[in-house]
């Protein structure tokens, strides 16, 4: 008889890969579902891009490369984090996982061990990843939950009430998600002033959505303030920005202590993956060399996108939810309508049973709040990277649902 391990049977499924995969299934039955679940964009990857990797695969770079990545690439990523976002790296301090999901993976395992009481501090609502990846490398989540006036952000305040000896690190997420909202870089550096008085806490922040932001705030990178950048890994990719979810381009940039944390997470990915497939190297040279008007144009569309989503949505019974200010999530607050039965009889109780319900009854699929932090159990998240037909026929549906709650 086979058995599985405690660590594995204690984890739970990705509830978004969850949502999308039903989705999936009640398409294939012919089905007219909404779907306003996947987190990834409907763009296609920029054609000089594609063609960047379909040249490299032709050129013969279809062999193991160095596990960390191909010295041109690391290059070019630490150029833009130089260039674009003001920190102080070279190519050395940069590893190229298999997506950001897996950088964020390596540097927890890379910084943290069982049995020790170490504690990551979580600001909620929370990307639903991080929690089982911070459990998997042995540490405990520690959830500070951002208030929804405040646009889900946490306070300074806050973060040095949270911060005990236990604390070993922090996962920032802005822009975030599931919120859909960012933090000011005064915010940010408000922020960055309490974890400086406290030397060992290593400071992850998840900039995988730094390209699609909205509103009037700049992205600021944590990594570029001097008075924390020694401890801080800064996570991105290419899978949000570019429209290349299925590439599975991520990297981590680790400077401090001469670049210890990246050594560890090569040493890590050496035994785990090694390298990405050898031939999208170039395409990362690619992207981030040329791909600056691709992109904005996306970003113009996802704006374009955020602003019609969130006027339809504000306006409907009984819902509240800040305006999305980066990444392409909407996320309303609906307890409202708990304790209230859908047409079919199924009773409201959670967002669990108001995702299930609208998906079985109005055909609109929408990721329930519960794994994004106890504080997100109000809401359901719906990805705005969909089209604007789509946001309107879903938008109505959903309206049409509300409306018929009793
Ligand atoms: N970080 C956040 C906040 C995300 O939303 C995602 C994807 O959904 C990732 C990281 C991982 O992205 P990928 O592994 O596709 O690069």
């Amino acid at each position: 008889m086979l058995r599985l391990s405690d660590r594995v049977n204690r984890l739970k499924p990705s509830s978004t890969l969850a949502v999308d995969a039903r989705c999936k299934a009640m398409r294939a039955q012919g089905i007219d579902v909404i779907a306003f679940g996947a987190g990834e964009p409907d763009f296609d990857t920029p054609m000089l891009i594609r063609n960047a990797a379909i040249d490299a695969l032709l050129a013969g770079k279809t062999r193991y490369v160095a596990t960390e990545g191909d010295p041109a690439a690391r290059s070019a990523i630490a150029r833009k984090l130089k260039g674009e976002n003001g920190i102080e790296c070279s190519a050395e301090h940069i590893v190229i996982s298999v997506g950001g999901k897996h950088s964020i993976y390596l540097a927890l395992q890379s910084l943290l061990d069982p049995g020790k009481g170490q504690h990551v501090i979580l600001p909620t609502p929370a990307w639903v990843s991080y929690r089982p990846m911070i459990e998997l490398a042995g540490g405990e989540a520690v959830e500070v939950a951002g208030a929804i006036e405040r646009d889900f952000k946490i306070t300074p305040e806050q973060l040095q009430r949270a911060i005990t000896p236990q604390t070993a690190a922090i996962i920032i997420n802005s822009p975030s998600n599931p919120c859909g909202t960012m933090y000011s870089p005064e915010e940010l550096r408000a922020l960055a002033a309490v974890l400086a008085a406290h030397p060992n806490i290593a400071i992850i922040t998840d900039e995988i959505y730094e390209r699609l932001v909205y509103g009037e705030h700049k992205h600021l990178s944590l990594g570029s303030l001097p008075e924390i950048a020694q401890r801080v890994i800064t996570i991105n990719g290419l899978s949000k920005a570019y429209a290349m979810t299925g590439w599975r381009i991520g990297y981590a940039c680790a400077p401090g202590s001469g670049g210890i944390v990246a050594k560890a997470m090569a040493k890590l990915q050496g035994q785990m993956t090694s390298n990405i497939t050898s031939f999208v190297y170039s395409a990362i040279v690619e992207a981030l060399t040329n791909g600056a008007e691709s992109i904005e144009k996306m970003r113009q569309a996802f704006a374009k996108r955020a602003m019609l989503i969130h006027t339809l949505i504000q306006a409907m019974p009984g819902v509240r939810c800040p305006k999305p200010t980066g990444a392409f999530y909407i996320f309303p607050d609906i307890s409202a309508h708990f304790g209230k039965a859908t047409p079919a009889a199924s009773m409201i109780t959670s967002a669990q049973s108001f995702a299930e319900a609208l998906l079985e009854e109005a055909k609109v699929a929408v990721v329930p709040g519960e794994d994004f932090g106890e504080c997100a159990r109000s809401h359901v998240r719906l990805s705005f990277a969909t089209s604007e037909r789509n946001i309107e026929e879903g938008c109505r549906r959903l309206r049409g649902f509300i409306e018929s709650l009793r």
